[in-house]
């Protein structure tokens, strides 16, 4: 999972000199602010977003679970 989405299609908002906004829903950047889960629901970076992330997380083995050494145990 990515921190922060920011590679969204972004379009600039012609009412305003440095805004932009999201491509699909018009949602501006500073509302969106790099997460995912701001974007509208039904945006089609969000969904094709939300299937990767779906998807890594079931070719991913889950690495919390092995066991390391822990160095600072040992007398
Ligand atoms: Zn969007």
């Amino acid at each position: 999972m990515k921190p922060f989405y920011i590679d969204y299609p972004q379009e600039k908002i012609e009412e305003h000199q440095h805004a932009y906004r999201c491509a699909y829903y018009k949602i501006p950047t500073t509302v969106i602010f790099g997460l995912l889960e701001n974007h509208a629901e039904d945006c089609t970076y969000r969904t094709q977003q939300s299937k990767w992330v779906q998807l890594e997380a079931k070719l991913k083995p889950h690495t919390e679970h092995f066991d390391e050494p822990h160095a600072d145990e040992v007398d």
